[in-house]
Parts: C-alpha cells; structure tokens; sequence
C-alpha cells in the first residue's frame, strides 16, 4: 500500500489539539468539586502551573473541553498564586460541554487552562459600584468584592431559580446581592432598570455581564439617563444561540 507524503505527516486534528494544549496551556487538578444546589458547582482548580502567575479580578481563563480547539470561558474569583490554587463557580445551565465538564467533575480530574486573560477591569470605575449580571456572573461579583472591601458593591443578577441562587450567594457571602427571577416577557429588566438610574443618580458606576440581550436593553436605559460611558463596563458572558462566547 502507499501513502502520500501528506497523509503520512499531517497531524491528526486529535494529535494537533493535545500538541497545542502542551504548548499553550497550564495543566491543573481539580482539587475540589462542590455543588451548590442543582446547577452551581464551586470548583477549584490547583496545580504548580498556577503558581506565580499575575491575576487580577476580572480576568478570564479558558478550560479545555477535552481539546484545544473547544473550550469555555470562566471567571476565577479568587487566585492564591502562591500555593497555585484559583477558584471557579461554574454554573451548568443545560446542555453543552461546559454544563457536561462541570457536571462531570471529580477531585484529582485533570484539565487544561488559558489565562489568565484580560477580560474586565473594574478598577479604573469611580464611585459605588453596581455589579449587573446572571448567574454566571457571581464569580466576578466576588471578585470584585474581594478586590477592594472598603469599596461599596450593589449585585442585581437575574436569575432562573431563585431560591437556589439565594443559596449561592448567602454561601459566598455576597449580602448586597438582589435577586430577580428572569421572566420571559423580560419586565424584570424594567424593574432592574429602574434601580440602576436611581443608582445612577448618586453616581454610581456600572459592570454589566452576563446574558448580552439584557446588558444592551440596561446599558440604553443608563445612555438615556445620560450616564458617561465611562462609568458603563460591559461584557457578554454569553448569548442565545451562540455557543463559547469568550
Ligand atoms: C469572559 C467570560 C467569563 C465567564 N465566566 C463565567 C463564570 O465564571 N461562570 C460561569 O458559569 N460561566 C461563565 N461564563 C459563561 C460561560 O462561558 C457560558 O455560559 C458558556 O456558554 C457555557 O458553556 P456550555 O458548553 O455549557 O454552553 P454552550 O455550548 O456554550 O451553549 C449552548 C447553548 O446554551 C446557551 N447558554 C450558554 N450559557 C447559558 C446560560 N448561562 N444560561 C442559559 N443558556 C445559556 C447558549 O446560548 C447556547 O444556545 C463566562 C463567559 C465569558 C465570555
């Protein structure tokens, strides 16, 4: 039998994807794996290649679902670039590898991660600051309170469930969380909106993520309110239809 120069030394997509994640990626251990409630897994992840890395609140990693070429995005609340340790709350929302890898999760499971990587950075924001999101947002928002506990931090998420997102948010000890359960005509939003201008009217800055049709809808209604753009970060955490957002 021959075979062509090009088949033979062509790598395999596999082969290609376990070679980019030596190259490029830091490979860690799942340390622990605690569930909050159904959907909420509070992970984390722990290895000597999370050891001296420079992190700041905000960043984002990228975790490797089984390759390098498919990966989803997280945010570490926490980074103890000492002992290598960082901590992500995962939120398995339904169906997608991000959902199955967190569901699947085990102490001593090994997985591959980029970053971390600039995402947002909320230090520059003056002022109170108003963190807006879902529930994958609750990470960030403990970031960012860990960041500066001197600093006056309001969290509005909304949410799907929530009695299970009370749980998660009394566990992480974010107190000035208000919860709202998402309803399909989306008139949660209004009432969201409304507490956000009254925010804005004591000069409060804004940090909306999460679900992308739900930040455009509140950044309006802050520009109307004639809220400076330079007191509005925004970052979509995802959105319908679309599958990795990073
Ligand atoms: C910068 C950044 C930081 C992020 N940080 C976190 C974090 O700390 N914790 C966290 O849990 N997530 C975080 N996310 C969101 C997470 O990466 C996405 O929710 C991701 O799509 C989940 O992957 P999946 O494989 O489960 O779903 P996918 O395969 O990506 O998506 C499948 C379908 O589900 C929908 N979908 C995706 N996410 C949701 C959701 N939350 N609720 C309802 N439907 C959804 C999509 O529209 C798509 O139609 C972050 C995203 C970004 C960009």
């Amino acid at each position: 039998m021959t075979m062509s120069i090009d088949a033979r030394t062509k790598p395999s997509p596999g082969g290609l994807g376990q070679a980019l994640i030596r190259l490029m990626m830091r490979p860690a251990r799942i340390a622990s794996s605690q569930p909050i409630g159904d959907r909420f897994r509070l992970v984390t992840l722990e290895g000597a290649a999370l050891k001296g890395v420079s992190w700041t609140p905000g960043q984002k990693i990228q975790i490797a679902m089984g390759s390098a070429f498919v990966t989803r995005t997280y945010t570490p609340m926490d980074w103890d670039a000492g002992q290598g340790r960082a901590r992500i709350l995962g939120y398995a929302h339904g169906e997608g590898p991000g959902g199955d890898w967190l569901r699947s999760l085990a102490p001593g499971a090994q997985c591959d991660l980029f970053g971390p990587r600039a995402s947002l950075n909320a230090a520059p924001l003056a002022g109170p600051l108003v963190v807006f999101g879902d529930e994958t947002s609750i990470g960030l928002a403990c970031a960012l309170a860990a960041q500066d506990p001197a600093r006056s931090i309001s969290c509005v998420f909304e949410v799907a469930d929530l009695g299970e997102a009370e749980a998660v948010v009394e566990r992480l000890g974010l107190s000035k969380a208000a919860l709202f359960r998402k309803a399909a005509d989306e008139a949660h939003l209004d009432t969201i909106g409304a507490a956000l201008s009254s925010l804005a009217g004591v000069g409060a800055s804004f940090v909306l993520t999460g679900r992308a049709a739900a930040i455009q809808k509140l950044r309006h209604g802050l520009k109307r309110r004639a809220v400076e753009p330079r007191r509005i970060l925004t970052k979509a955490y995802w959105a319908q239809g679309k599958t990795g957002l990073d």
